[in-house]
């Protein structure tokens, strides 16, 4: 018998990481203080978390967390349907639906998991799933685990969204989005999507991971932001991880398949409950969101700032007005070197590349806080441009 060995399986794919500067390592945060990390014994600005309203170490957030925590322990204890469900779970699901202007709400472990939920208890393998081709990876995993059709449409292109549907006109449809990009920060054009989804019957499903907080009246994310409603967006993604500070998620919408996926969705029902005390520390952190539109409007100058000052230094910025603000790189190798130039100046900035983003266009994912301030961001881009200059860019000038 002469079995592969999975040793050299590992060891191959290792090298192939290795060729193409492509290996991943990870660095051991050791504390965190509001905009700032402590990594290797120093002290960095962070330009890479996604705690976009700053709510994470929010004295009312912690707080809630450590009160429940004493009071209903620190564990989930079980499935939502044996005895994991909890009060505090029932009033974070109310609580985003109230905020959202939305029926019905489902806790989820994580963003990930809830995106394997939808997709896999809404499509079989009759179904047609049709996404654009900058949608996170878990939505494309999804498609793949539901066993329906995958299809795939240019960036933002919803005439190109339409045609795939229009390609299958008889299948059982979703048509699904990011509300905001993850790696490109622009905005899904909802409108024209929800009108396609509307005329061909499929059901819209908008991932407002780095919406929700951010965008829209209140910071209702962008599909308030588009002025739709529950009808034109059936089921929205909330992540409680990114602007509100905690960890997990919700699928938010339409009653009738929130209903449906409280009882069909194997990644809820085969996994214990998130920590009340987690539900707990969310409920506060929505308060705080709904309240404050400060952070809002601080994110805004400080993405409006970021824009105006990368321009006058030449820097190549993608079209994003949210949080999320690329520099484009090129090749990986440039944004690795420029990430390590950024680090010595005391900024933590993540070099994203392929496979995360298309080949020839990795990055500098530039994420911004509320509780960044003016002279920060302009301290980065200055380094940004000095990072730039001492990193030769061979491709970029022969692609121009
Ligand atoms: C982060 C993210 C997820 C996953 O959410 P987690 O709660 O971190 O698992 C899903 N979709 C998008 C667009 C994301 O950015």
């Amino acid at each position: 018998m002469a079995r592969a060995s999975w040793r050299d399986r590992i060891a191959t794919a290792r090298s192939e990481r290795v060729a193409t500067s492509r290996t991943r390592v990870r660095r051991t945060v050791t504390h965190r203080d509001g905009a700032h990390c402590t990594v290797d014994g120093r002290s960095l600005l962070n330009f890479c978390g996604n705690d976009y309203l700053g709510l994470s170490q929010h004295f009312a957030v912690t707080t809630a967390l450590q009160e429940a925590a004493s009071r209903e322990g620190a564990g989930g204890v079980a499935s939502h349907l044996v005895c994991g469900h909890h009060a505090l779970h029932a009033q974070v699901e109310h609580a985003l639906a109230d905020w959202l202007g939305v029926p019905g709400a489902l806790l989820f472990g994580s963003g990930f998991m809830a995106n394997l939920a939808v997709v896999q208890s809404l499509l079989d393998d009759d179904g047609l799933c049709v996404q654009d081709r900058l949608n996170h990876a878990s939505l494309i995993d999804a498609a793949r685990l539901a066993g329906c059709r995958l299809r795939r449409y240019p960036h933002a292109d919803a005439e190109g969204a339409l045609r795939q549907l229009r390609a299958e006109p008889d299948a059982v449809a979703m048509l699904i989005t990011d509300g905001v990009f993850s790696m490109d920060g622009d905005v899904a054009p909802l409108r024209e999507l929800a009108l396609i989804a509307r005329a061909q019957k499929a059901l819209l499903y908008v991932d407002d991971a780095h919406g929700v907080g951010v965008l829209g009246p209140d910071g209702r994310g962008s599909v308030a932001e588009a002025g739709l409603s529950v009808e034109q967006v059936p089921l929205q993604l909330v992540t409680l991880g990114k602007a509100l500070g905690g960890y997990g998620a919700a699928v938010v919408g339409d009653a009738d398949v929130i209903a449906h996926l409280a009882e069909t969705a194997r990644p809820y029902l085969y996994t214990t409950a998130l920590p009340p005390a987690q539900a707990a520390a969310t409920l506060a952190a929505i308060g705080i969101a709904r309240r404050e539109h400060w952070r809002r409007e601080k994110l805004r100058q400080l993405a409006a700032r970021f824009r105006e000052r990368a321009r006058t230094h030449g820097l190549e910025l993608l079209p994003s007005d949210t949080a999320i603000q690329p520099v484009l790189c090129g090749e990986d190798a440039r944004a690795i070197a420029m990430a390590q130039q950024l680090e010595q100046n005391g900024y933590w900035v993540a070099a994203i590349r392929p496979p995360t983003v298309p080949e020839g266009r990795a990055r500098l994912r530039v994420t911004l806080s509320a509780l960044h301030g003016i002279g920060d961001v302009d301290g980065l881009v200055d380094a940004l441009a000095r990072a730039r200059d001492a990193t030769p860019a061979p491709m970029l000038e022969t692609a121009g």
